[in-house]
């Protein structure tokens, strides 16, 4: 089990992905399918939605746009991404853009023997960054996916790319791969 991995897919909501409020990504959308195939490649395959669900007054509603409001349909995991009925998806709700942060994310991954984590989602240089510098400091195995992941502009990718080969040094794929997957993940 020293290399069981699982897909953590960041903050895939309707407002961050769909429509044209504030906080939604240009082309967020397109990552949609791309994820899809990565869930789909095998059953098995452990997936981790980690999903802002916020309450009205959490502090970072003061500074930036009104989103993910619990029990909004802006708050909801885009439809192409929820797999009702599948075995192995979780879903760990946060209040700031640090997934590990008073939730029960670590606890989940230990529980579930997991040791490589495969990042993707949004937005780049908050959540995502902050999932990549979690996962860091708890000294898990780290990949990300580039083109699985986007940012508000370029250069908040540009720096999210920056931040993970040079200072978190994690393995930065530039795309899925699946032979590289099927080849390099054969302990679900
Ligand atoms: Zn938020």
């Amino acid at each position: 089990m020293a290399n069981k991995p699982a897909l953590l897919v960041v903050d895939m909501l309707n407002d961050f992905c769909i429509g044209k409020g504030p906080v939604c990504v240009p082309y967020g959308k397109d990552l949609i399918p791309k994820i899809r195939d990565i869930i789909e490649w095998n059953p098995n395959l452990t997936v981790i939605h980690a999903v802002d669900f916020h309450f009205e007054n959490d502090p970072e509603l003061k500074r930036w746009p009104r989103h993910a409001i619990q029990g909004t349909e802006g708050a909801e995991i885009v439809k192409e991404l929820q797999f009702p009925g599948r075995l192995r998806v979780h879903r760990v709700e946060k209040r700031t853009i640090d997934c590990f942060y008073k939730t029960r994310l670590a606890d989940l991954i230990e529980g579930l023997y997991i040791k490589h984590l495969i990042i993707v989602g949004v937005v780049s240089n908050i959540c995502v960054l902050a999932a990549i510098h979690g996962a860091f400091i708890r000294n898990y195995k780290i990949t990300a996916i580039e083109d699985c992941i986007r940012a508000f502009d370029p250069a908040g990718q540009a720096v999210t790319r920056y931040q993970a080969q040079n200072v978190y040094q994690i393995d930065w794929w530039e795309t899925w791969d699946q032979e590289k997957f099927t080849s390099q993940f054969t302990e679900l």
